[in-house]
This record gives structure tokens, C-alpha cells and sequence, in this order.
């Protein structure tokens, strides 16, 4: 059994005080979010102030999941904590860097060749610390939680935006970097922004060719990409009690797409049939006695306008299906429009391949429906036109499939069926392709279809739509078919019309499988060793940053001074940078080589004050560095922007970067400064940034009166003699004071122990 009974009975036990008492503090009736949020408070404290869209508020999350490619920092962090094991119920899961090329079993053969070092790594530090390890193979990091810690009322984190798809068992699960998942391992609270609420409230059912996706999909094109940031999404109403529990996941997976911090569904009958069939029926029995608290109060879904912050309607009984892109998940079209919109925007009709899975869309629903449409064309002696793959998100799902015979069924239609892994969804896709220069399309039933994603190819336009969907218009390998009206020609020179699908939400034989890829950690993990070569490229173990020496920080050399906008992605460049991602020393030569320098526009260059000679910008830091001198970083407006990555701010303190001042932080990034016991500093005056020389050096003063809401003071002394003096603003608050005193929160929690 894998997952956690004991937790969940401790959560339950909590459910009803908590919002009780969090019930008293508001005063109204609660949504579903809120009752989960409330339930969560870090401490139980209902009384933290919780304004939606603006107060950060602790929460004690109840899981931490991590994908293969983002784990290994987090867990190289987390080993800096000291602890024997991790603080919450967490798992790893090996799926991000298998890639597609030949089929399963050749391209796992691959990747566990070329990714040893990693594996190795990860399931040593995970049968250590007392984590769950997921082999490669075993299945995409969402579809195996779905299948076995999801659950309804839950609070989960996990190191990838696609979390959320756990919000289809009810629980409310949101995608963070790895410094927020190290926290809650290591026995922190976790913050964040009291979302605003969006409802969608669904009424009908669906039929014929409509799916859950399409659900997303039309949604998608109502909020766009952007239109759920800083908000949950909750789904109520009939309409969302007839969808499946797989159905309910796919909806909250592509959630991620118009931003939201997640999306969650309700506890209904259909979630606790889905538990059941997943060997779970025990949280079905102890959720029932709790189910009131794992849906929205009455009043709320009677009169929502009153109590979410947006509402918006969908019946499902007349949801056409759907299909959204190019280049962007938000632009929806419904079926009917679809052949047009593709022929007015000169868009490649020619469809070159189909495919289905992902952690999206391969449910046992998904997988049946789809194999409904291939088993017609085979049947119907219909050539596809299209190349076409299947990924399955778990092996629980693809030995399931392949015992029911719809495996045999799409390499009959001529299908390939690829790893259990992300493969052609993050690009980790050797597509064959004759020219890659010619503009061609394919269609997914995945949810990011942004230019490059799937293959690399600027020229792909890739759509996305439901497995069924995408199955149909694969045969047809042309993209202004509609199914639901076109008939097709099959090698008889006879005309054919595809039925509509059908599927089953669950195996009538129920799921079975033979090996899951399940590592469990050793009961004792003192003795067992993490391994690490000594001679990795990928992998560094890291040492602890040092403390603050206890005095004023003087004559930093000003590193750069940086123009404009600088996100995360100038700080530390994602690409083919990203497999360095666990060796800080090696990913550290990316620091800041996209930020442009003030002095002279450029980016990647900057002045080495020793010899006057401009170079890279790490190269300069570790010139200084060297010498055991510390830099500054000089930035703009909303520095740090961007995904949440811990590298931005963990290279920039490896290579003796003491202070970040800038005219503004993006409130992710400042704490991550915090974090790794930098200083992260904002002019008083925005016009001081002007003051800034190339050939400063800085000093920090005040630091030993370092306090809360108080100035820390800044001089820089030009290189003719002249000086200048200003203050600058922090947000530290008196535990993060601590953390710069320690040299970083990790150093704490060590000392702690
Ligand atoms: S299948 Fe795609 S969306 Fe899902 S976890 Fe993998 S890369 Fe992310």
C-alpha cells in the first residue's frame, strides 16, 4: 500500500474543527476551496489574516511529489537539512527524461543508460529520507498520483505546473519549485497568496463525441492563458458530479494553462467508484463520513455570484468538441468552426501525426474511447494517414489496456506505443521528420502546445484536442475533417462514417498490473548511502552556504548593473542548461548571461574591475570570488520575474554574490533570496539606481542593527574618490533575519536537529 492512511485519518480528524473555527473567523458560508485551505492553516491558526489575491498565508501541506528533472535540486537541498527523513509523505517520479524515438521498450533501454547518474541519485536519496520512488517507466508523475495518493480534501505540492490534476480526486494540489518542496520536507510551512476564487458551475451531461477535455478547452478559451492567474478554479453543479473521476483530472491538469494556482472538484460518487477501483477504498468509507466538508456549502453553489470572484457557466448536454491552437492552449474552437479557421489562416491542412496520452489524457476512459474509433478503422479497412503514438501515463493504465486489447488495437491502426513518460510532450520527442524547415501541423490530446514544445520545430503547428478526437482526425490525416459529419474513404474506395465513441470510466475486470515500478524507501535510511559520482557532469553535492561574519559587508564589486526587464530565465537560462540542473557549480555559468548591462547594452558582458577587461558575467563573479570578494547585483522593476526556479537564486550565492538591490523584486524570487541568505534590497529611491558606476565598489552598513521594517544602508564609493550614501528597504522579517544570520533557511533548520 503506498499511500499514507494514517495522514489522511489525522487530516480528517482535523477537517471539522478547523473549518469550525476558520467558519467563526469569516463569518459566511464556505466554498470548497476554503473549507480545504482552511482545513490546512499552518498550526491550525484561523486567525492568520487572508485576503484574497493579496495576504500570503502559511499552510501545512499533507504531500510533496517531485518529477525527475526538478527533484534533484530539491533534493540535493533538502539533504543540506539534516533531517533522517522527510517532514511529509513525499514521492519521486522518473518521467520527464525518457525520450521518445523507437517505442517503449528501446527508448526506456536509453534512458536508463543515459540518465544512470540521475536515477541512481534519486532512488538512493529517496530510499534514504523516506520517499517513494518511481522508476522510469512506472508512469507520469500526475497519472500515478491520481492513481494512488490523490485525495479528496487533500493538500498536495508538487515540483511541476501539472499538478493541479490531482484536483479531479478533490484535492487541492498546486506546481512550486524545488526550494518550496525542500521547505515542506524538511518540517516548513508553506506560503501562499489566499487565491481568488473562480467558479465554474456545470449543468447537463456530456454526449457523443464531447469529453472532459472539452470542457477545458472551452474554458481555455474563455479565461485565456492568463485569465486564472492568482485564483482556484472550482468546478460544481450537476453537470461536474456526471464527469468521471479521470474526466474531473484532466479538467484540473490543463487548468495550468490559464494560469491558475489549481483547479478541484468536489467529493461525489464518482471520485469515491474511482477510489475504490484503485484499491482505495478505505478513503472512500472515511471520506464519506466526512463529506460535507469536501464540497462547497449549499448557499455557495445556490447563489455563486456571491461568494466566488468570477462565475462561469457551461452546460455540458450542448458542448461541442473542441479543438485549440495553434501555438497557444487558449485558442479554442469548437468543432464546427474548426475546418474554416484552419483554411483562412493558411494553416498546414495536411495533419502529419497524431498523439494521444500524457499525463492528461490516458485514463482507462481515455484509452477505450480512443480505441473505439481505431477498432472502426481497422474494421472498416481505413489506412491512417497520419503517423500515430500512445503515451500512457502510468503502467497500472498501460497493462490494463494492453490485458483489454486496445494496445493490440492501435498498432493494428498502424499506432506506435511510446514509454510511460512524458516523452513527446516536453520535447523529449526524436520525431522523424523529412524537412524539418516545412511548416506542418500534428494534433495532441496533451495541453501545452507552445511553438516548440513538442518536437523542437518552430514550423510545428500543434493543436490540441480530445484522445478521441485526435484518433478520428489521425485516420483522416487532415485537419479540416469533422468527424461528426465528414465520411472518409477507406481502401475499398468505400465511404465511411465514424460512430461516435464509446468507453468505459473504469475495467469491468478491474485494473490490474505485474510490476508498478515501485521503489519503497528503507525503514532505516541511516546506513544507506546516496550516491553520487564524484565525477558527475549533472550531480554535485552541495555544501552549506557560509554565515553572515557578523559585520558590515564592505567593498563588494558591483557585478553587474542590469537593464530592463531580468526574469528568471535571464538569471539562469533554461535549455541546455537544464541538464545541469543538479550540479550548482556547472548550471552556475548561465548566472545572468540574458540580462543586459546597463553600461553597455550587452548582454553577457561585463567589467572585470581588476583588470578592466569585459568578460562574462560568471566568469567575472568567479574572478572576485577568487580573490574572496564579494559582488552586487544592480537590477530594475520586478527582478526575478517568472517561473519560480531556485537556481536564480542559489547560482548567484554560490559564486559570491552577497546582495541583490533593485528597484523592485518579484515576491517569488525575494524570498528565494532569503532563503539561500542573500540580501535582497530595494532602493527608497528608485532615481538612486542611476547613481550606480561601473567601477563601484559597495558597501552594506547597519547590518548589525538589521531589523524588521528597518533601512539597511548603502555606500558606494566611486573609483575617483567620491562617495554616496543611501538607504534601502528590505521585507525581512525576523525569522528571515535569521536565516541571512545562519548564511540560508537550511542552515537553521540543520542547527535545529
Ligand atoms: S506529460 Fe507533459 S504535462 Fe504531463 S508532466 Fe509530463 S511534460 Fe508535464
Amino acid at each position: 500500500m503506498a499511500f499514507d492512511l494514517d495522514m489522511i485519518k489525522k487530516v480528517y480528524n482535523n477537517y471539522g474543527p478547523r473549518i469550525e473555527a476558520a467558519r467563526k473567523v469569516v463569518g459566511k458560508p464556505l466554498t470548497l476551496t476554503e473549507k480545504i485551505l482552511y482545513a490546512h492553516l499552518w498550526e491550525g491558526n484561523a486567525t492568520q489574516a487572508h485576503e484574497r489575491g493579496i495576504t500570503y498565508v502559511d499552510f501545512a501541506p499533507d504531500r510533496v511529489a517531485m518529477q525527475d528533472a526538478t527533484a534533484q535540486m530539491a533534493l540535493l537541498q533538502f539533504m543540506q537539512a539534516g533531517r533522517p527523513t522527510v517532514a511529509v509523505p513525499s514521492t519521486v517520479h522518473c518521467d520527464h527524461l525518457i525520450q521518445a524515438k523507437i517505442g517503449a521498450d528501446i527508448d526506456l533501454e536509453t534512458a536508463n543508460t543515459q540518465n544512470k547518474e540521475v536515477y541512481d541519485f534519486l532512488a538512493s536519496v529517496s530510499n534514504k529520507y523516506g520517499i517513494g520512488f518511481w522508476k522510469p517507466g512506472a508512469g507520469i508523475i500526475h497519472q500515478v498520483v491520481l492513481e494512488n495518493y490523490a485525495f479528496p480534501g487533500g493538500m498536495m505540492i508538487g515540483t511541476d505546473s501539472h499538478t493541479p490534476n490531482a484536483g479531479g480526486l478533490g484535492m487541492i494540489a498546486i506546481g512550486v519549485g524545488g526550494a518550496d518542496a525542500c521547505d515542506v520536507m524538511a518540517g516548513l510551512a508553506w506560503e501562499l497568496k489566499f487565491p481568488k476564487l473562480i467558479g465554474v458551475k456545470l449543468s447537463g451531461k456530456l454526449s457523443g463525441w464531447a469529453s472532459a477535455k472539452d470542457v477545458i478547452l472551452k474554458v481555455a478559451g474563455i479565461l485565456t492563458v492568463k485569465g486564472g492567474t492568482g485564483a482556484i478554479v472550482e468546478y460544481f453543479g450537476e453537470g461536474a458530479k456526471s464527469l468521471s473521476a479521470t474526466g474531473k483530472g484532466t479538467i484540473c491538469n490543463m487548468g495550468a494553462e490559464i494560469g491558475a494556482t489549481t483547479s478541484v472538484f468536489g467529493y461525489d460518487d464518482k471520485i469515491a467508484t474511482y477510489l475504490k477501483g484503485t484499491e482505495r477504498a478505505e478513503i472512500a468509507r472515511l471520506a464519506d463520513q466526512i463529506k460535507e466538508h469536501l464540497t462547497g456549502d449549499d448557499e455557495v453553489y445556490a447563489n455563486p455570484h456571491n461568494h466566488f470572484d468570477q462565475v462561469i457557466e457551461i452546460d455540458l448536454s450542448t458542448l461541442e468538441p473542441h479543438i485549440n491552437g495553434p501555438f497557444t492552449p487558449d485558442m479554442a474552437w469548437p468543432l464546427s468552426q474548426f475546418a474554416a479557421a484552419v483554411k483562412e489562416n493558411g494553416w498546414p491542412q495536411t495533419l502529419e501525426v497524431g498523439l494521444i496520452g500524457s499525463c492528461t489524457n490516458s485514463s482507462y476512459e481515455d484509452i477505450s474511447r480512443a480505441a473505439s474509433i481505431a477498432q472502426q478503422a481497422v474494421d472498416n479497412k481505413l489506412v491512417s494517414k497520419a503517423e500515430f503514438t500512445i503515451t500512457p501515463g502510468s503502467e497500472l493504465v498501460r497493462y490494463t489496456v494492453e490485458r483489454d486489447g486496445f494496445l493490440k488495437t492501435f498498432e493494428n491502426m498502424g499506432g506506435v506505443v511510446l514509454a510511460n513518460a512524458c516523452g513527446p510532450c516536453i520535447g523529449q520527442w526524436a520525431r522523424h521528420s523529412d524537412d524539418p524547415t516545412r511548416k506542418n501541423s500534428i494534433i495532441t490530446s496533451f495541453n501545452r502546445n507552445f511553438k516548440s514544445r513538442n518536437d523542437g520545430n518552430p514550423n510545428t503547428h500543434a493543436f490540441v484536442a480530445s484522445p478521441e478526437l485526435v484518433t478520428a482526425m489521425t485516420i483522416a490525416g487532415d485537419l479540416a475533417f469533422n468527424p461528426m459529419t465528414d465520411t472518409l474513404t477507406n481502401s475499398a474506395g468505400e465511404r465511411v462514417k465514424l460512430e461516435e465513441p464509446q468507453g468505459l470510466e473504469m475495467p469491468i475486470k478491474g485494473f490490474d498490473v505485474e510490476d508498478a515500478g515501485y521503489q519503497a524507501p528503507a525503514k532505516d535510511g541511516s546506513k544507506v548511502n546516496v550516491i553520487v559520482d564524484k565525477k558527475s557532469s549533472r550531480l554535485q553535492l552541495l555544501d552549506s552556504f557560509k554565515a553572515w561574519e557578523g559585520t558590515d559587508i564592505k567593498g563588494l564589486k558591483l557585478l553587474i548593473k542590469a537593464k530592463g526587464k531580468c526574469t528568471t530565465d535571464h538569471i539562469s537560462m533554461a535549455g541546455p542548461w537544464l541538464k545541469f540542473r543538479g550540479h550548482l557549480d556547472n548550471i552556475s555559468n548561465n548566472m545572468l548571461i540574458g540580462a543586459t548591462n546597463f553600461f553597455n547594452d550587452k548582454a553577457d558582458t561585463v567589467k572585470n574591475q581588476f583588470n578592466g577587461e569585459y568578460g562574462p558575467v560568471p566568469a567575472t563573479a568567479r574572478a572576485y570570488k577568487a580573490k574572496g570578494i564579494g559582488s552586487i547585483v544592480v537590477g530594475d522593476e520586478n527582478y526575478g520575474e517568472g517561473s519560480s526556479r531556485e537556481h536564480a537564486a542559489m547560482e548567484p550565492r554560490h559564486l559570491g554574490v552577497r546582495a541583490i538591490l533593485v528597484k523592485s523584486f518579484a515576491r517569488i524570487h525575494e524570498t528565494n533570496l532569503k532563503k539561500q541568505g542573500m540580501l535582497a534590497l530595494t532602493f527608497v529611491d528608485a532615481n538612486d539606481y542611476d547613481k550606480i558606476r561601473e567601477d563601484d565598489s559597495i558597501d552594506i552598513t547597519s547590518l548589525n542593527d538589521f531589523a524588521p521594517a528597518k533601512p539597511l544602508n548603502i555606500v558606494l564609493n566611486h573609483i575617483d574618490g567620491t562617495t554616496d550614501t543611501f538607504n534601502v528597504n528590505h521585507t525581512y522579517n525576523e525569522q528571515q533575519i535569521e536565516w541571512f544570520r545562519a548564511g540560508g533557511a537550511l542552515n537553521i533548520i540543520r542547527m535545529n536537529q
